[in-house]
């Protein structure tokens, strides 16, 4: 694709990153048919390369963002399936931080919108504050259906306990059970470890139980990748989670930075990137994102222990984007849940967000629902005891649309290896 930038645009580091991604799009549109937006709404600018052209006529003219560019942009889920299809290798993930950044920026959004956002950017990384909205929410639950719009939308997520703090949430070290074959940190995270602490609780006992003692780091925190994916400065959670885990590499060392979460395991992973003009911190922040591994890259390097229970359990494994098309990790975790003996099932459309996206179900729950009932449709479709997933967002989202019981991965290896069976099985 031409672009047109001048030399002086080009002297910005960012610009000159945005006139690269931009000139390696050929137009091919490959990517809209594998885009789940364009699949439900049909128009081009919902679509990857319609995305991409509104994002070159906003920084090549240097112009605030229009009412119409906000609009589109913030239909994308940042799902990156278009990563996947495009055949030139377009980064259209650092293209549209670009962009939302960008909005952010320029565009003044409608009062109740501005509100919201902020809102969201405040309490989600801060887990005490969200486990206060979350009270909130569930307490409305009565009214949820008579609420409008995203207001109902986000009572609608409550769930339907509240559990209290876990204590493997705090700064700690768990060590490993016999030889010990790896020294790990695991990111505690925020909203995960308020909505469903056993997903934390699961990873700590299933990587302890195969030989990785398991660090939580004192400072580490919210990775930032829910702020940064609504367009604000997240630098500073990065920079957070850097000294935390650099203070733990100086100290006894890290062979791994263990993520359970996969759409933080894409913001992780990318800190190199994020923090590249950074002259104290890129050296650092490079460091961190060779180590950051989702749990399932681990597990597999580990090898998992013989199973110890019944075999044959019928699993609907969802790829959750970030890790299918973020991470580009597809087989391991079905791998892995094949030697636990469960029975893998291949889900039709694997490829299409389920509509959690972050905070996207709060903030478009209309697209987000339509991509909760079809993504429902084709998990019911595979007829699973069970369904299991790598991201938080994907396991709360499938959930509120069916009766099967939702886990995290963690959960079954664990359970399969040793451990409690998980408690969305027992409810
Ligand atoms: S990230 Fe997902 S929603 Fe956004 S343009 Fe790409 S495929 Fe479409
Ligand atoms: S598939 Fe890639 S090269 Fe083709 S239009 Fe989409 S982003 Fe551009």
């Amino acid at each position: 694709m031409q672009t047109h930038f001048s030399l002086a645009q080009l002297a910005d580091p960012d610009t000159r990153e945005a006139d690269k991604i931009l000139r390696t799009c050929v137009h091919c549109g490959f990517c809209t048919a594998t885009c789940p937006t364009y699949v439900l709404l049909g128009d081009e600018l919902d679509g990857p390369r319609g995305r991409i052209y509104l994002i070159k006529e906003m920084l090549e003219n240097d112009a605030p963002a229009t009412a119409q560019v906000a609009k589109h942009i913030d239909r994308c889920l940042s799902c990156l399936s278009c990563m996947t299809t495009c055949p030139s290798g377009v980064h259209y993930m650092h293209l549209v931080d670009q962009g939302r950044h960008r909005i952010e920026e320029t565009y003044r959004r409608p009062l109740a919108d501005r509100w919201l956002r902020g809102f969201l950017a405040f309490i989600l990384p801060r887990p005490a504050l969200f486990r206060l909205a979350l009270l909130g929410a569930w307490l409305s639950q009565p009214i949820a259906r008579f609420l409008p719009g995203r207001l109902g939308a986000l009572a609608a997520l409550a769930p339907a306990s509240l559990p209290g703090p876990s204590p493997v949430d705090r700064p700690q070290s768990f060590p490993a059970e016999g030889t010990r074959r790896k020294r790990v940190a695991l990111l505690a995270g925020c909203a995960q470890q308020v909505v469903a602490p056993e997903i934390n609780e699961a990873t700590i006992r299933l990587l302890t139980r195969h030989g990785c003692e398991v660090v939580i780091a004192r400072g580490a925190g919210c990775c930032g990748g829910l702020t940064h994916h609504m367009g604000r400065d997240s630098l500073d959670y990065a920079r957070a989670n850097i000294d935390a885990w650099t203070r733990e590499i100086e100290g006894g060392g890290l062979d791994a930075i263990v993520i359970n979460t996969s759409g933080c395991g894409v913001t992780i992973k990318d800190y190199g990137y994020m923090l590249r003009n950074d002259a104290d911190y890129a050296p650092k922040a490079a460091r961190i994102s060779a180590l950051a591994k989702d749990l399932s890259e681990v597990m597999a390097e580990l090898g998992l222990n013989p199973p110890v229970i019944e075999k044959g359990r019928r699993v609907a494994y969802h790829a959750a984007c970030s890790l299918q098309h973020g991470q580009r990790l597809r087989e391991q975790p079905k791998a892995l849940l094949a030697a636990a003996g469960f029975a893998v099932l291949e889900v039709p459309e694997g490829h299409i967000c389920c509509g959690s996206a972050g905070t996207y179900n709060m903030l478009q729950p209309a697209l987000s629902d339509r991509l909760r009932e079809r993504k429902v449709h084709n998990i019911e479709s595979t007829r699973p005891d069970i369904v299991a997933a790598g991201n938080i967002g994907c396991i709360t989202q499938i959930a509120l649309g069916t009766n099967v019981p939702v886990v995290h991965t963690a959960e079954l290896l664990d359970w399969a290896t040793g451990g409690p069976a998980p408690s969305a099985l027992t409810r």
